[in-house]
């Protein structure tokens, strides 16, 4: 381990060949294809620039982050932010011939008396000192409403594995060891912003599994060096949006780009003319309006109905309709909550996979 400050932190390539004959991946590219990061260690040219809206996206998140650690100490936390200007920068040694550098955002504790306590309380037990010693990394994240709404369902775990890696690496960097870290992750649609606290085991099994996944570029590099034709075999295909986003996208899969596409798998369907969906959107607008006043009058029927019934003191009772006898009832549902939170705070995330599954559906919106 060491701790080292050098001038422009930010611009180093996601992965290097260093003279003394390792290799260097960046924490924040821990989950990156590792065809990508060979292509970045050889240094080849880009064939995919980012465009410039995904740059801006990129820098207003990258904006944003001193914004959440401004929130977290408005709430009481005790910080440690780095100079953006001179951050620490760590580097981890992650096996034979891999090491891992980058520049943790932040360090620091969660307040004394506040909800985050009491749930730590809960879920480590009381009275567990929170002094210098038990600093915790605070790694900060934004995400799209989203993004952010799945981060809070499944935790950083499962739904951005690479983050936990990233913080483990700084653990270690930092402290020697892999300590409980914490995931701020700020939700750009609604400006809200939440924490998660790993526990330090599962902290180091996540930073364990992303190093040794990437293991296999060590062999490759021992027995090739920096040749860049010898490329390891794409970790996604196409489709993935770790491909549509890649900048050596042309060089790896040439025409891809222009026939990877982001929607399902579906029966090729008739084409649609501009004036076609035009006047689809016009009759739904029509449809719309016209459902206005009926949906108006039908919740006004069913106040005046769900008063008779109270009026009568039942639940449940029988009125002759237009056409024929109603029973008019009032259906009673019982809704239960998880609380994702402290569901995966006690679980690791495999057996979280088993209780709370994903499934994808999707529809039109007009707005
Ligand atoms: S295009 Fe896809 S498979 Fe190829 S290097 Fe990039 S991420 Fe990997």
């Amino acid at each position: 381990m060491s701790q080292t400050n050098q001038p422009d932190p930010y611009s180093r390539p996601p992965a290097r060949f260093c003279a003394d004959g390792q290799i260097e991946v960046r924490a924040s590219a821990l989950g990156r294809c590792r065809r990508a990061l060979w292509y970045a260690a050889c240094a080849q040219p880009i064939s995919n620039p980012t465009d410039p809206e995904s740059l801006t996206l990129l820098e207003a998140g990258n904006a944003l982050e001193p914004v959440v650690l401004r929130a977290l100490q408005r709430a009481g936390w005790r910080l440690r932010p780095v100079e953006r200007e001179r951050p620490t920068a760590v580097s981890v040694p992650a096996g034979s011939g891999l090491r891992v550098s980058g520049h943790p955002d932040a360090t620091g504790r969660p307040p004394r008396s506040s909800e985050a306590e009491s749930i730590d309380q809960f879920l480590f037990g009381p009275g567990q000192p929170l002094d210098d010693e038990h600093e915790l990394v605070i790694e900060v994240k934004t995400r799209g409403p989203e993004a952010f709404k799945r981060w809070q369902t499944l935790g950083a775990e499962r739904s951005h594995p690479e983050s936990v890696a990233q913080a483990a690496c700084y653990s270690l960097g930092l402290y020697g060891e892999c300590r409980d870290v914490v995931i701020a992750t700020l939700d750009t649609g609604s400006r809200r912003w939440a924490t998660e606290r790993i526990p330090a085991a599962r902290v180091e099994h996540a930073g364990r599994r992303a190093t040794d996944r990437l293991a296999p570029l060590v062999g490759r590099y021992e027995t090739c060096g920096p040749d860049p034709e010898a490329l390891p075999d794409r970790d996604f295909t196409a489709s993935d949006w770790q491909c549509r986003r890649c900048p050596y996208l042309n060089a790896c899969q040439p025409g891809a780009a222009s026939e990877a596409s982001p929607t399902v798998d579906s029966e090729p369907l008739e084409p649609v003319s501009e004036e076609q969906a035009r006047t689809a959107l016009r009759g739904y607008e029509q449809v719309q309006q016209q459902l206005k006043p009926l949906n108006a009058e039908k919740r006004q029927a069913l106040s005046t109905l769900e008063r008779w019934l109270q009026a009568k003191g039942v639940n449940k009772a029988s009125l002759e309709g237009g056409e024929k006898s109603r029973t008019i009832g009032i259906v009673a549902t019982r809704r239960y909550a998880v609380d994702h939170r402290r569901l995966n705070a006690l679980l690791d995330p495999e057996t979280r996979a088993e209780i709370v599954t994903e499934h994808r559906s999707q529809y039109l919106r007009i707005s």
